[in-house]
């Protein structure tokens, strides 16, 4: 009886995802992503212009090699492998995450399960995609159970980030989330307080604020897969692709 209960759950679940899927799909896809015509340079092109790019590819790795080799807290000796983050040296737009999960302490590389492929679906609709953005965490490495990230723990690994933010120098950072947005804003404020509207964010007292827009992380839009909070979602991205000066993929007729 118990066996037949869970056999039904485990379908159950299936199903819902499946569901997810195909609406994630429609949604962030086939509603929205006409690809903008002329977007931001691709990460080839920009690898195969000369010396800025590389110098900024250089002090990525540096980082990430410093991540990697990271035991300042007690993650160091818990993750499987260090998540430095990824993407584009000269991305206009970084996402920041809260902390790596089970799929990317595997692979070692950020946003690759599920909330992840919401995130592709996302960059999708913005006219984009993942060689274009850069995408990275708070934490670096992931918390026993994906745990809420710990103050200690965030005040070890936040220098890394801020160093990958000084590098890359994005016109906008994306938080997602009530971590990212929280830590890199230094406020105790909700989510659905900060998101919506663009925020400073300071890296040092001789550099200009960097442009921050708070939104719901993709792990909750998968947990409140609401028309509302997609739409929010939408929205957020909508004000950043106009700051951006970038076309806003408009809603296809659904036939
Ligand atoms: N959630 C995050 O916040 N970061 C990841 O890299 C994956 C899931």
């Amino acid at each position: 009886m118990v066996i037949e209960s869970q056999s039904m759950d485990k379908e159950a679940n299936i199903v819902k995802a499946a569901r997810q899927h195909a609406e994630m799909n429609q949604f962030f896809t086939g509603g929205f992503a006409q690809r903008a015509g002329t977007s931001q340079p691709e990460i080839a092109q920009l690898q195969a212009s000369p010396e800025a790019p590389a110098q900024a590819v250089a002090e990525l790795e540096t980082i990430a090699e410093e991540v990697r080799a990271c035991r300042k807290c007690d993650l160091g000796s818990s993750r499987t492998n260090a998540v430095p983050g990824e993407g584009n040296p000269r991305a206009r737009i970084m996402f920041v995450g809260e902390a790596p999960g089970g799929d990317e302490d595997i692979q070692a590389r950020p946003f690759v399960g599920r909330a992840g492929q919401l995130l592709d679906k996302i960059i999708a609709a913005c006219g984009l995609n993942r060689s274009e953005v850069f995408i990275g965490n708070i934490l670096k490495c992931r918390p026993p159970d994906n745990r809420d990230p710990r103050p200690d723990e965030i005040i070890s690994c936040l220098p890394y980030l801020q160093r990958q933010i000084e590098v890359i120098q994005p016109e906008i950072i994306v938080a997602l989330g009530a971590h990212a947005a929280r830590t890199l804003l230094n406020t105790n404020k909700s989510i659905g307080q900060l998101r919506g509207r663009f925020h400073e964010y300071y890296s040092g007292i001789d550099r200009p604020p960097v442009k921050l827009m708070a939104t719901y992380h993709t792990a909750y839009l998968l947990r409140n897969y609401t028309p509302e909070s997609r739409r929010r979602v939408w929205e957020d991205m909508k004000k950043v692709l106009a700051e951006l000066g970038l076309p806003v993929p408009q809603q296809r007729k659904q036939s």
